[in-house]
């Protein structure tokens, strides 16, 4: 599940090795993915690519031509943008965007597993700040986020605020559980009920946690990026492991499609939360 870290690096070694290429064809096989028509995707032939970033877990490819364009990408729960040396046969797949760039290369949007939930739009750069994915979103998470005591002030549980994007963009699922244990936080811990220095520790734990994976891939990840990226997660999953802090057994609840991973020593005073789906398996 691609979050704030994940994206950046995407965006950092694509970025890099496409700034000033020239775009020679663009596809969207079948027609999920794409999510808009005008302009359409032939607007890319000729253009120039100006760079790749990142606008919380969304990519933003920026492309120079007769008419400043972007495409914006989200990647969802199980897509990646990939830059390959060799062009994919007729046959692929997993692709839901191709661009074929000079040098051979093409710089492909692929989905792995049955859900297709990635998606891309080609829009007018002027348009990008007003898209609906964009306008909402709250500050970055990483490097620099507003202090969390003006923030987070809503009566719900960090586990839930802390991934809503528009309060705070870039964290979901994965790093979430991790932040919250650097913090030794409760995820239901209600952010109303932070008191000050509980606030800076979770926003501390917060820019460490993400700035730290991103040093992690800076160190390890090479385009074309993999399809699986080796996230340095302590506790997210690793539940009937020992916390590498304490050493007490970590807990998990498990959700429909998700766990969120904690250690009951650091976090929740000793309780072990009750986990839904073994109550409902006991009921
Ligand atoms: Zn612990």
């Amino acid at each position: 599940m691609p979050e704030l870290p994940e994206v950046e690096i995407t965006a950092r070694r694509l970025g890099a090795a496409l700034a000033g290429a020239e775009i020679e064809s663009a596809l969207a096989p079948g027609v999920n993915a794409l999510k808009t028509y005008d302009p359409p995707l032939s607007a890319l032939e000729g253009a120039t690519i100006g760079g790749v970033r990142r606008r919380g877990k969304h990519l933003i490819v920026d492309v120079e031509g007769a008419e400043p364009l972007v495409l914006l990408v989200h990647l969802m729960s199980a897509g990646r943008l990939q830059l390959f040396d060799k062009r994919a046969g007729p046959r692929n797949r997993t692709s839901r965007l191709l661009v074929r760039v000079a040098g051979d290369r093409e710089l492909r949007l692929r989905e792995f597993g049955t859900k297709q939930r990635a998606w891309v739009k080609l829009l007018r750069a002027d348009a990008l700040d007003d898209d609906d994915a964009l306008a909402a979103l709250g500050p970055e998470a990483w490097p620099d986020p507003p202090p969390f005591e003006e923030l987070l002030t809503e009566p719900r549980p960090l586990h839930s605020l802390l991934r809503d994007q528009h309060v705070l963009t870039g964290i979901g699922r994965s790093w979430v559980d991790e932040i919250l244990w650097t913090a030794q936080l409760s995820p239901f811990k209600r952010a109303d009920d932070l008191v000050p220095l509980e606030s800076q520790r979770l926003r501390e734990a917060t820019v460490e946690r993400l700035g730290g994976a991103l040093e992690h891939y800076e160190a390890t990840i090479e385009l074309p990026i993999p399809d699986k990226l080796p996230m340095p997660l302590l506790v997210h999953r690793h539940q009937g492991e020992p916390c590498p802090r304490c050493g007490t057994t970590l807990e998990a609840v498990h959700y429909e499609d998700y766990v969120m991973t904690y250690c009951p020593q650091c976090q929740t005073e000793g309780r072990v939360l009750k986990d839904r789906r073994l109550s409902r398996l006991l009921k």
